[in-house]
C-alpha cells in the first residue's frame, strides 16, 4: 500500500517505510502539492488537517486521529489491515527505495565492528548506500517494531 503523509506526521512517515511501505514525506509541501502526489499514484493521504482532507475527494484518505506517533501507526495498520504486509527494514527510510540484500562478508567495511558481529542479516539502498541490519536485542527500534505490532493485532 502507497501513502503520501503531511509534513506534520514526519515520524509516522519514518515508521511507515521502517515496517516497509512506500510513503512520500516532503518536510514542506503546499496542499495542492500533496494532493497530485495522493493522485498521480493513487496514494493515500494521511493527515490531521481537516481542511486538506475536506480537499481530497475522489482519493483514498484518512484523518489521523493521534498526536502521539504510535497511535498513529496502530491506527493506520488497524484501519487498513496492514499486519501481514508488514516487512520491516525492507526500505530506505531516506529514499523510500526497496532495500537489496547485503551479504555479510559485504557488509564488514560498511558498518561498524559493534554491529557487524551482532547483526544476521544486512541490507543496501541502492539509491543512497546506507547500510540497514536486523540483529536480535541489541537494538532499541526492534523491541519498538515488536510492541507496535503486537498491540495492533
Ligand atoms: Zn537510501
Amino acid at each position: 500500500m502507497k501513502f503520501v503523509v503531511d509534513c506534520m506526521l514526519g515520524k509516522l512517515a519514518k515508521w511507515l517505510k521502517i515496517l516497509g511501505f512506500d510513503v512520500l514525506f516532503l518536510s514542506k509541501a503546499e496542499d495542492d502539492e500533496l494532493l497530485a502526489l495522493a493522485r498521480k499514484d493513487g496514494r493515500t493521504l494521511l493527515s490531521r488537517d481537516h481542511a486538506l482532507l475536506g480537499r481530497a475527494k475522489g482519493l483514498k484518505s484518512l484523518f489521523i486521529e493521534s498526536e502521539t506517533w504510535e497511535d498513529q501507526v496502530k491506527q493506520v495498520l488497524d484501519r487498513f489491515s496492514l499486519q501481514a504486509e508488514v516487512r520491516p527494514y525492507s526500505r530506505c527510510v531516506e529514499c523510500n527505495r526497496p532495500l537489496k540484500p547485503l551479504p555479510k562478508s559485504k557488509a564488514a567495511n560498511l558498518v561498524t565492528t559493534f554491529v557487524y558481529e551482532r547483526a544476521d542479516t544486512f541490507a543496501i539502498c541502492p539509491s543512497c548506500g546506507r547500510v540497514f541490519w536486523q540483529g536480535t536485542h541489541f537494538n532499541d527500534m526492534e523491541a519498538k517494531l515488536a510492541e507496535l505490532l503486537k498491540k495492533s493485532v
